[in-house]
């Protein structure tokens, strides 16, 4: 995709808070335990390279990412710590990823057979006494991959055993579906399977973790070697249900990201005039309507019709549809062009937070993040 630079409207990321978040985080683990920084879909929409490089540079030992192609990635641009690919990656790739120096999550017997058979048929002269790292990935309540059934799990252990020159086993891990509930029930339950299959496995793996950011933060006391640690390096809470009291954080995080654009036309309306697709704003009176250069393709959403975003410093309503490509708000006064508009704030206190935002959109601000698209530029802040 096209990144517009040439457009004033961008997503800025303040790094220094990142950095920040990282060693408050790595300074409250217990001694020992380490943080791997997750840095999946472009670092949650803040650019995975940059986020990787703070982190490792203030205390994260590895990176977790959803797929193979953004394990390459931190790679290409010489990211040396270990990578855990979380997602499930097709057995005919073992051969690229052993290579690369990347760790892949497994979950099932057939895929390791698979995995073998493939690293086999390759022959490369150059593998001989390279494994291929991998995480046995329990599937404790989530519902979505790992091991389920203790035979499978057991047959698995065995398998291994008896493959210890093609396969190391390098983790056991489970992911929790409630972390970030004030309810333990189902976290508790969890927590019991995924203890029941660690212990049938003999093969001894360096890493057993289980911690997401809701689990490191909200469940301290839950071992593990390791946390897979997303959202809360970013600054934002993970207890983050609409209408539903956050949890508490144990220590200050500080968001990370804003965007921020400028209007771009600015004219009065009479009344009657409408605005945008199907009229569905009129004004009523003379008012001033300024107009902003991004839209739904850029991953601001056509619901956040109604949401005030700061300009200046006052609050503006976003009046008529988000079209594509642009956006009109109802001003208090003339404003010129190139007045600032800040439509997210990297401040969890502001009306216009990440987390407003998403709870405007009815979603999490996880995915407010991830939909901020490729054309609009990252401008990196210390
Ligand atoms: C995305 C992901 C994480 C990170 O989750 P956060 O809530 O962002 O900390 C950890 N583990 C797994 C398996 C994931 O898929």
């Amino acid at each position: 995709m096209v990144q517009a630079m040439k457009r004033k409207t961008a997503v800025h990321v303040n790094l220094g808070a990142i950095a920040a978040n990282v060693r408050s985080t790595v300074d409250h683990l217990p001694k020992g335990t380490q943080m791997f920084a997750v840095v999946k879909a472009n670092g949650y929409g803040h650019g995975a390279v940059p986020v990787a490089r703070v982190a490792a540079a203030n205390g994260a030992t590895g990176f977790c990412v959803a797929v193979l192609d953004e394990a390459l990635e931190l790679r290409k641009h010489d990211i040396k710590l270990p990578i855990l690919v979380l997602g499930i990656t097709a057995s005919s790739l073992a051969l690229e990823a052993l290579v690369n120096d990347i760790s892949l999550t497994v979950g099932s017997l057939s895929w390791l057979q698979e995995a073998k058979q493939g690293l086999l048929a390759a022959n490369e002269p150059n593998l001989v006494n390279k494994k291929l790292r991998i995480h046995l990935a329990i599937d404790s309540g989530m519902g979505r991959i790992g091991f389920i059934e203790d035979d499978e799990f057991s047959a698995a252990n065995e398998f291994l055993l008896k493959n210890q020159d093609l396969f190391e086993v390098e983790g056991i891990y489970t992911h929790f579906a409630s972390a970030d509930s004030a309810d333990e029930t189902y976290f508790n339950y969890q927590v019991k399977r995924f203890n029941h299959l660690h212990d049938l496995l003999t093969v001894r793996p360096k890493y057993t973790h289980v911690a997401n950011s809701a689990t490191s933060l909200f469940h301290a006391a839950c071992h593990s070697d390791l946390i897979r640690f997303g959202i809360g390096m970013y600054g934002l809470n993970p207890s983050s249900t609409k209408g539903v009291t956050d949890l508490p954080l144990p220590y200050e995080l500080q968001p990370a990201l804003s965007l921020r654009s400028e209007l771009v036309f600015v004219k009065q309306n009479h009344p009657g005039m409408g605005v945008s697709y199907g009229s569905t704003y009129n004004s009523q009176e003379d008012e001033w309507i300024g107009t902003l250069p991004l839209g739904y393709a850029d991953g601001w959403q056509r619901r956040m019709q109604g949401f005030k975003v700061r300009v200046l410093d006052e609050w503006c309503e976003i009046v008529g549809r988000v079209c594509m490509d642009q956006f009109m708000v109802r001003l208090p006064y003339e404003m010129p062009v190139g007045t600032e508009v800040e439509l997210i704030a990297a401040d969890s206190t502001a009306p216009n937070s990440l987390r407003a935002v998403a709870d405007y959109a009815e979603t999490i601000h996880y995915e407010i993040a991830c939909l901020l698209q490729d054309r609009l530029p990252r401008i990196y802040e210390n």
